[in-house]
Protein backbone atom coordinates (compact mmCIF):
# COMPACT_ATOMS: atom_id res chain seq x y z
CA UNK A 1 0.00 0.00 0.00
CA UNK A 2 1.10 3.47 -1.02
CA UNK A 3 1.00 6.29 1.61
CA UNK A 4 3.16 7.76 3.79
CA UNK A 5 2.83 11.40 4.69
CA UNK A 6 5.25 13.06 7.23
CA UNK A 7 4.32 16.58 5.86
CA UNK A 8 3.09 19.71 8.24
CA UNK A 9 1.16 22.48 6.49
CA UNK A 10 4.44 24.71 6.27
CA UNK A 11 7.03 21.99 4.29
CA UNK A 12 6.85 21.64 0.63
CA UNK A 13 7.31 17.78 0.68
CA UNK A 14 5.60 16.78 -2.63
CA UNK A 15 7.05 17.81 -6.22
CA UNK A 16 4.73 18.27 -9.42
CA UNK A 17 7.01 17.68 -13.05
CA UNK A 18 5.74 18.64 -16.35
CA UNK A 19 6.69 17.37 -19.26
CA UNK A 20 4.82 19.40 -22.30
CA UNK A 21 5.90 16.78 -24.92
CA UNK A 22 2.61 14.37 -26.69
CA UNK A 23 2.52 13.28 -30.43
CA UNK A 24 -0.35 15.36 -31.15
CA UNK A 25 -2.98 17.70 -29.98
CA UNK A 26 -6.23 16.08 -28.82
CA UNK A 27 -8.82 18.04 -30.34
CA UNK A 28 -10.36 18.76 -26.86
CA UNK A 29 -7.02 19.56 -25.20
CA UNK A 30 -5.87 22.89 -23.94
CA UNK A 31 -3.11 21.59 -21.29
CA UNK A 32 0.36 23.57 -21.48
CA UNK A 33 2.00 21.21 -24.19
CA UNK A 34 4.17 21.19 -27.61
CA UNK A 35 3.21 18.39 -29.83
CA UNK A 36 5.27 16.52 -32.48
CA UNK A 37 8.64 18.16 -31.38
CA UNK A 38 10.59 15.43 -29.74
CA UNK A 39 14.00 17.15 -31.12
CA UNK A 40 13.26 19.28 -28.29
CA UNK A 41 13.78 16.50 -25.75
CA UNK A 42 17.03 16.79 -24.98
CA UNK A 43 16.93 20.76 -24.57
CA UNK A 44 14.13 20.18 -21.99
CA UNK A 45 16.42 17.75 -20.08
CA UNK A 46 19.29 20.39 -20.18
CA UNK A 47 16.78 22.96 -19.13
CA UNK A 48 14.95 21.17 -16.19
CA UNK A 49 18.40 20.35 -14.78
CA UNK A 50 19.13 23.84 -14.93
CA UNK A 51 15.82 25.08 -13.29
CA UNK A 52 16.60 22.34 -10.53
CA UNK A 53 20.00 23.57 -9.58
CA UNK A 54 18.75 26.95 -7.78
CA UNK A 55 17.77 24.70 -4.99
CA UNK A 56 20.04 24.59 -2.47
CA UNK A 57 20.11 21.07 -0.98
CA UNK A 58 18.58 17.85 -1.04
CA UNK A 59 15.22 17.50 0.14
CA UNK A 60 13.11 14.59 1.51
CA UNK A 61 9.78 14.31 -0.54
CA UNK A 62 6.32 12.16 0.49
CA UNK A 63 5.40 12.88 -3.61
CA UNK A 64 6.69 12.88 -6.75
CA UNK A 65 4.84 13.29 -9.79
CA UNK A 66 5.43 13.39 -13.41
CA UNK A 67 2.64 14.29 -15.16
CA UNK A 68 2.02 16.41 -18.76
CA UNK A 69 1.54 16.16 -21.84
CA UNK A 70 2.48 12.80 -21.88
CA UNK A 71 5.58 11.55 -19.58
CA UNK A 72 6.15 8.73 -21.74
CA UNK A 73 7.12 10.73 -25.05
CA UNK A 74 10.23 11.17 -24.01
CA UNK A 75 12.19 7.49 -25.21
CA UNK A 76 13.68 5.40 -22.39
CA UNK A 77 16.92 6.56 -22.23
CA UNK A 78 15.67 10.64 -21.89
CA UNK A 79 13.10 9.23 -19.07
CA UNK A 80 15.72 7.06 -17.11
CA UNK A 81 18.03 10.29 -17.26
CA UNK A 82 14.84 13.05 -15.97
CA UNK A 83 14.26 10.23 -13.18
CA UNK A 84 17.87 11.06 -12.00
CA UNK A 85 17.81 14.50 -12.46
CA UNK A 86 15.17 14.99 -10.02
CA UNK A 87 16.77 11.72 -7.73
CA UNK A 88 19.79 14.01 -7.19
CA UNK A 89 17.59 16.41 -5.69
CA UNK A 90 14.98 15.18 -3.88
CA UNK A 91 14.93 11.96 -1.55
CA UNK A 92 11.82 10.24 -1.69
CA UNK A 93 11.06 9.17 1.73
CA UNK A 94 10.06 4.96 2.78
CA UNK A 95 6.22 4.80 1.85
CA UNK A 96 6.82 7.80 -0.80
CA UNK A 97 4.49 8.02 -4.25
CA UNK A 98 6.31 8.19 -6.87
CA UNK A 99 3.58 8.57 -10.24
CA UNK A 100 3.85 9.30 -13.71
CA UNK A 101 1.36 10.06 -16.62
CA UNK A 102 1.30 7.41 -19.63
CA UNK A 103 -0.23 6.95 -22.75
CA UNK A 104 -1.18 3.24 -23.18
CA UNK A 105 0.58 2.47 -26.49
CA UNK A 106 4.41 3.90 -24.42
CA UNK A 107 3.83 0.94 -22.07
CA UNK A 108 6.52 -1.58 -23.11
CA UNK A 109 8.91 -3.75 -21.18
CA UNK A 110 11.65 -1.37 -21.87
CA UNK A 111 9.63 1.11 -20.11
CA UNK A 112 8.59 -0.91 -17.47
CA UNK A 113 12.00 -1.65 -16.87
CA UNK A 114 13.02 1.64 -16.61
CA UNK A 115 9.74 3.21 -14.59
CA UNK A 116 10.45 -0.33 -11.69
CA UNK A 117 14.32 0.37 -11.64
CA UNK A 118 13.61 4.52 -10.59
CA UNK A 119 11.09 3.33 -7.77
CA UNK A 120 7.94 4.16 -9.32
CA UNK A 121 5.06 2.98 -7.95
CA UNK A 122 1.85 4.47 -9.58
CA UNK A 123 0.94 4.89 -13.68
CA UNK A 124 -1.89 7.33 -14.56
CA UNK A 125 -2.75 6.21 -17.82
CA UNK A 126 -4.79 7.88 -20.26
CA UNK A 127 -7.36 5.17 -21.71
CA UNK A 128 -10.26 7.44 -22.16
CA UNK A 129 -12.31 4.80 -23.66
CA UNK A 130 -12.52 1.09 -25.08
CA UNK A 131 -14.48 1.91 -27.78
CA UNK A 132 -12.29 2.42 -30.74
CA UNK A 133 -14.83 4.34 -32.11
CA UNK A 134 -15.26 6.74 -29.26
CA UNK A 135 -11.47 6.90 -28.86
CA UNK A 136 -11.47 8.15 -32.71
CA UNK A 137 -14.16 11.14 -32.06
CA UNK A 138 -11.20 12.21 -29.20
CA UNK A 139 -8.67 11.80 -31.33
CA UNK A 140 -6.76 9.54 -29.36
CA UNK A 141 -4.02 7.50 -31.18
CA UNK A 142 -4.28 4.62 -29.33
CA UNK A 143 -6.74 1.66 -29.13
CA UNK A 144 -8.77 -0.49 -26.39
CA UNK A 145 -6.04 -3.37 -27.41
CA UNK A 146 -3.07 -1.19 -26.25
CA UNK A 147 -4.65 -0.42 -23.03
CA UNK A 148 -4.94 -4.23 -22.18
CA UNK A 149 -1.78 -4.44 -23.25
CA UNK A 150 -0.55 -1.97 -21.18
CA UNK A 151 -2.34 -3.28 -18.59
CA UNK A 152 -0.99 -6.32 -18.62
CA UNK A 153 2.41 -5.06 -18.14
CA UNK A 154 1.60 -2.67 -15.27
CA UNK A 155 -0.82 -4.71 -13.25
CA UNK A 156 1.55 -7.33 -11.83
CA UNK A 157 4.51 -4.90 -11.58
CA UNK A 158 3.50 -1.15 -10.09
CA UNK A 159 1.50 -0.96 -7.18
CA UNK A 160 -1.20 1.35 -8.07
CA UNK A 161 -2.24 1.80 -11.58
CA UNK A 162 -5.11 4.42 -12.18
CA UNK A 163 -7.29 4.68 -15.75
CA UNK A 164 -8.58 8.21 -16.68
CA UNK A 165 -11.79 8.05 -18.43
CA UNK A 166 -14.08 10.26 -20.26
CA UNK A 167 -17.66 10.59 -20.56
CA UNK A 168 -20.07 12.70 -22.80
CA UNK A 169 -18.92 12.62 -26.31
CA UNK A 170 -20.49 13.42 -29.05
CA UNK A 171 -23.19 10.71 -29.69
CA UNK A 172 -22.02 8.56 -26.73
CA UNK A 173 -24.95 6.73 -25.13
CA UNK A 174 -25.22 5.42 -21.46
CA UNK A 175 -24.48 1.79 -22.58
CA UNK A 176 -21.05 2.74 -24.23
CA UNK A 177 -20.20 4.55 -21.10
CA UNK A 178 -21.71 1.41 -19.32
CA UNK A 179 -19.39 -0.85 -21.26
CA UNK A 180 -16.39 1.24 -20.39
CA UNK A 181 -16.78 0.89 -16.92
CA UNK A 182 -16.85 -2.27 -17.00
CA UNK A 183 -14.04 -2.88 -19.06
CA UNK A 184 -12.30 -0.66 -16.55
CA UNK A 185 -13.32 -2.71 -13.63
CA UNK A 186 -11.86 -5.97 -15.16
CA UNK A 187 -8.59 -5.20 -15.70
CA UNK A 188 -8.37 -4.23 -11.95
CA UNK A 189 -6.83 -1.17 -11.94
CA UNK A 190 -7.01 0.27 -8.13
CA UNK A 191 -7.84 4.17 -9.22
CA UNK A 192 -10.09 5.57 -11.66
CA UNK A 193 -10.61 9.14 -12.49
CA UNK A 194 -13.30 10.01 -14.76
CA UNK A 195 -13.94 13.06 -16.86
CA UNK A 196 -16.65 14.30 -18.59
CA UNK A 197 -15.73 16.00 -21.85
CA UNK A 198 -15.64 19.84 -21.65
CA UNK A 199 -15.01 22.14 -24.17
CA UNK A 200 -12.50 24.58 -23.83
CA UNK A 201 -11.78 27.76 -25.40
CA UNK A 202 -9.20 27.84 -27.89
CA UNK A 203 -9.58 23.50 -28.29
CA UNK A 204 -10.36 22.34 -31.96
CA UNK A 205 -13.39 21.07 -30.39
CA UNK A 206 -14.37 24.65 -29.15
CA UNK A 207 -14.06 25.80 -32.37
CA UNK A 208 -16.53 22.63 -33.94
CA UNK A 209 -18.97 23.89 -31.33
CA UNK A 210 -18.81 27.59 -32.63
CA UNK A 211 -19.13 26.73 -35.96
CA UNK A 212 -22.24 24.23 -35.23
CA UNK A 213 -19.83 21.23 -36.78
CA UNK A 214 -20.68 19.58 -33.38
CA UNK A 215 -23.04 19.78 -30.73
CA UNK A 216 -22.47 19.92 -27.03
CA UNK A 217 -24.11 16.45 -24.94
CA UNK A 218 -27.49 17.51 -23.59
CA UNK A 219 -26.75 18.30 -19.71
CA UNK A 220 -28.84 15.61 -18.60
CA UNK A 221 -27.04 12.94 -20.21
CA UNK A 222 -23.82 13.63 -19.34
CA UNK A 223 -25.31 14.04 -15.47
CA UNK A 224 -26.71 10.66 -15.43
CA UNK A 225 -23.24 8.90 -17.12
CA UNK A 226 -21.82 10.32 -13.94
CA UNK A 227 -24.08 9.24 -11.94
CA UNK A 228 -24.18 6.12 -12.93
CA UNK A 229 -20.41 5.70 -13.07
CA UNK A 230 -20.52 6.92 -8.78
CA UNK A 231 -23.27 4.44 -8.41
CA UNK A 232 -21.17 1.65 -10.51
CA UNK A 233 -18.06 2.16 -9.54
CA UNK A 234 -19.17 2.82 -5.24
CA UNK A 235 -21.48 -0.42 -5.92
CA UNK A 236 -18.19 -2.79 -6.90
CA UNK A 237 -16.05 -1.61 -3.81
CA UNK A 238 -14.20 1.83 -5.25
CA UNK A 239 -14.52 5.01 -2.68
CA UNK A 240 -15.71 8.28 -4.42
CA UNK A 241 -13.22 10.54 -2.34
CA UNK A 242 -12.96 13.08 -4.74
CA UNK A 243 -15.50 15.09 -7.26
CA UNK A 244 -13.52 12.77 -10.47
CA UNK A 245 -11.69 10.49 -8.42
CA UNK A 246 -12.19 6.29 -7.14
CA UNK A 247 -10.05 4.34 -5.52
CA UNK A 248 -10.01 0.56 -3.88
CA UNK A 249 -9.55 1.63 -0.05
CA UNK A 250 -5.90 2.53 0.75
CA UNK A 251 -5.46 3.78 -3.05
CA UNK A 252 -6.35 7.38 -2.94
CA UNK A 253 -3.81 9.98 -4.92
CA UNK A 254 -1.72 11.33 -1.80
CA UNK A 255 0.27 13.81 -4.95
CA UNK A 256 -3.71 15.31 -5.90
CA UNK A 257 -4.38 15.67 -1.79
CA UNK A 258 -1.47 17.80 -1.41
CA UNK A 259 -3.21 20.30 -3.63
CA UNK A 260 -6.79 19.66 -2.87
CA UNK A 261 -5.57 20.24 1.59
CA UNK A 262 -3.77 23.20 0.21
CA UNK A 263 -0.44 22.33 1.15
CA UNK A 264 2.49 23.58 -0.30
CA UNK A 265 4.51 22.14 -3.51
CA UNK A 266 7.40 22.39 -5.92
CA UNK A 267 6.75 22.50 -9.68
CA UNK A 268 9.30 22.48 -12.57
CA UNK A 269 8.90 22.49 -16.33
CA UNK A 270 6.98 24.52 -18.65
CA UNK A 271 3.68 26.24 -17.39
CA UNK A 272 4.11 23.84 -13.88
CA UNK A 273 2.68 25.84 -10.69
CA UNK A 274 4.36 25.88 -7.99
CA UNK A 275 2.56 26.93 -4.19
CA UNK A 276 5.49 27.62 -1.93
CA UNK A 277 5.02 29.63 1.54
CA UNK A 278 1.98 31.46 0.13
CA UNK A 279 3.29 32.61 -2.83
CA UNK A 280 1.71 30.76 -6.65
CA UNK A 281 3.98 30.79 -9.05
CA UNK A 282 4.07 29.70 -12.83
CA UNK A 283 6.94 28.61 -14.87
CA UNK A 284 6.18 30.45 -18.35
CA UNK A 285 3.84 28.73 -20.21
CA UNK A 286 5.40 28.45 -23.63
CA UNK A 287 7.89 25.56 -24.17
CA UNK A 288 10.10 27.43 -26.31
CA UNK A 289 10.22 30.53 -24.22
CA UNK A 290 10.93 28.32 -21.20
CA UNK A 291 13.57 26.48 -22.75
CA UNK A 292 15.04 29.57 -24.18
CA UNK A 293 14.43 31.21 -21.09
CA UNK A 294 16.47 28.70 -18.23
CA UNK A 295 19.13 27.54 -21.21
CA UNK A 296 20.15 31.17 -20.98
CA UNK A 297 20.58 31.00 -17.69
CA UNK A 298 17.51 33.08 -16.91
CA UNK A 299 14.25 32.61 -14.59
CA UNK A 300 11.26 29.77 -15.10
CA UNK A 301 9.28 32.16 -13.79
CA UNK A 302 6.58 33.31 -16.04
CA UNK A 303 3.82 35.09 -13.19
CA UNK A 304 4.20 35.39 -9.55
CA UNK A 305 1.76 35.89 -7.18
CA UNK A 306 0.75 36.28 -3.73
CA UNK A 307 -2.36 35.71 -2.71
CA UNK A 308 -4.20 37.49 -0.04
CA UNK A 309 -5.13 35.65 2.90
CA UNK A 310 -8.83 35.95 2.05
CA UNK A 311 -8.10 33.90 -1.42
CA UNK A 312 -6.07 31.86 -0.02
CA UNK A 313 -8.77 30.86 2.55
CA UNK A 314 -11.42 30.83 -0.23
CA UNK A 315 -9.59 28.49 -2.60
CA UNK A 316 -8.70 26.73 0.76
CA UNK A 317 -12.09 25.94 0.89
CA UNK A 318 -13.52 25.24 -2.37
CA UNK A 319 -10.78 22.09 -2.89
CA UNK A 320 -11.57 21.09 0.63
CA UNK A 321 -15.56 20.56 -0.58
CA UNK A 322 -14.01 18.54 -4.14
CA UNK A 323 -13.57 16.05 -1.17
CA UNK A 324 -16.41 13.86 -0.65
CA UNK A 325 -15.39 13.85 3.31
CA UNK A 326 -16.15 17.69 2.98
CA UNK A 327 -14.37 20.03 5.53
CA UNK A 328 -14.22 20.22 8.56
CA UNK A 329 -15.08 24.29 9.37
CA UNK A 330 -13.26 24.21 13.12
CA UNK A 331 -10.09 23.18 11.49
CA UNK A 332 -10.61 25.15 8.36
CA UNK A 333 -11.20 28.14 10.10
CA UNK A 334 -8.09 27.95 12.72
CA UNK A 335 -6.12 26.99 9.50
CA UNK A 336 -7.03 29.87 7.90
CA UNK A 337 -8.11 32.58 10.08
CA UNK A 338 -11.41 33.37 8.92
CA UNK A 339 -14.84 32.45 10.18
CA UNK A 340 -16.78 30.60 6.99
CA UNK A 341 -19.19 33.40 6.76
CA UNK A 342 -15.78 35.83 6.82
CA UNK A 343 -14.52 33.93 3.68
CA UNK A 344 -18.02 33.77 1.28
CA UNK A 345 -20.76 35.50 3.41
CA UNK A 346 -23.74 33.40 3.50
CA UNK A 347 -23.17 31.09 0.31
CA UNK A 348 -22.87 28.14 2.19
CA UNK A 349 -26.19 29.09 4.04
CA UNK A 350 -28.06 29.63 0.76
CA UNK A 351 -25.93 26.40 -0.42
CA UNK A 352 -27.47 24.20 2.19
CA UNK A 353 -30.79 25.70 1.94
CA UNK A 354 -30.80 25.05 -1.85
CA UNK A 355 -29.92 21.42 -1.01
CA UNK A 356 -26.60 21.13 -2.87
CA UNK A 357 -24.38 21.08 0.40
CA UNK A 358 -24.96 19.66 3.97
CA UNK A 359 -23.53 20.46 7.16
CA UNK A 360 -23.09 16.81 9.39
CA UNK A 361 -21.85 17.31 13.05
CA UNK A 362 -19.38 20.16 11.59
CA UNK A 363 -17.99 19.04 8.42
CA UNK A 364 -19.83 21.03 5.30
CA UNK A 365 -19.93 18.60 2.36
CA UNK A 366 -21.77 18.24 -1.15
CA UNK A 367 -24.45 16.56 -1.52
CA UNK A 368 -25.62 14.29 -4.11
CA UNK A 369 -27.05 17.07 -5.75
CA UNK A 370 -24.28 19.26 -5.12
CA UNK A 371 -21.97 16.67 -6.98
CA UNK A 372 -23.77 16.82 -10.39
CA UNK A 373 -23.10 20.43 -10.61
CA UNK A 374 -19.97 21.44 -8.33
CA UNK A 375 -18.39 23.45 -10.82
CA UNK A 376 -21.29 26.16 -10.44
CA UNK A 377 -20.64 25.88 -6.91
CA UNK A 378 -16.83 27.23 -7.06
CA UNK A 379 -17.49 30.60 -8.63
CA UNK A 380 -20.09 31.41 -5.94
CA UNK A 381 -17.39 30.46 -2.93
CA UNK A 382 -14.30 32.21 -4.79
CA UNK A 383 -16.07 34.94 -6.14
CA UNK A 384 -18.84 35.33 -3.47
CA UNK A 385 -21.85 37.60 -3.86
CA UNK A 386 -22.41 39.31 -0.25
CA UNK A 387 -25.92 40.37 -0.87
S1 LIG B 1 -2.43 13.07 -24.79
FE1 LIG B 1 -3.34 14.17 -23.04
S2 LIG B 1 -2.03 15.96 -22.74
FE2 LIG B 1 -1.55 15.14 -24.79
S3 LIG B 1 -2.83 16.29 -26.18
FE3 LIG B 1 -3.98 14.45 -25.66
S4 LIG B 1 -5.24 15.01 -23.87
FE4 LIG B 1 -3.67 16.60 -24.12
Amino acid sequence: MLNVMHSNATETRSVYVHVPFCAHRCPYCNFTLIAGRPDLHEAYLDAIELELSRLPDVLEIDTLFFGGGTPTELNCQQLDRLFSIFQKKFQLIDGAEFSIEANPKDITSGLLEVIKRHGVNRVSLGAQSFDNQKLKVLGRDHQAIHIHQAMELLVPKVDSVSLDLIFGTHGESLETWHADLNQAIDLKPQHLSTYGLTYEKGTAYWKSLQSGALELTDEEVERNMYEHAIDHLTGVGFEHYEVSNFARPGFRCVHNQIYWTGKAFHAFGPGAARFVNGVREVNHRSTTKYLNDVLAGKSAVGEREELSPIDRARERLVFGLRRLEGVCIETLEEEVGFTVSEICGNEIDQLESRGLLQNQAGHIKLTRSGLLVSDSIWPRILVPNDG
